[in-house]
């Protein structure tokens, strides 16, 4: 488990190494408001949308809710309920 973890970490360092190279800019005020508001929600799908466009392996993504942390591969329905519910890790603003 903690091997797993450290090997999804360093595969995340690098895609974020490389996502930061291609410079794309997005919007991230929304991870501020209220999980259940409408600006959330759509921001949430956003970033699914650029995470499964960027960062997909097979058809998954690490999953940056509070209680994965960056260490389950889950489809986008999945992970959207994650991070609507249980809402994105702390300090989570850079990808
Ligand atoms: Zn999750």
């Amino acid at each position: 488990m903690l091997l797993n973890c450290l090997v999804h970490l360093i595969y995340i360092f690098i895609c974020l190494r490389v996502t930061l190279t291609i410079v794309i800019e997005m919007d991230k005020i929304w991870m501020d408001e209220d999980r259940h508001n409408e600006k959330f929600i759509n921001g949430v799908k956003g970033f699914i949308q650029f995470a499964f466009t960027h960062l997909a392996k097979a058809n998954t993504v690490l999953c940056p809710c509070r209680k994965c942390v960056n260490c389950s591969w889950l489809e986008a329905t999945d992970v959207q309920v994650h991070l609507i519910y249980d809402g994105f890790v702390t300090n989570y603003k850079r990808w």
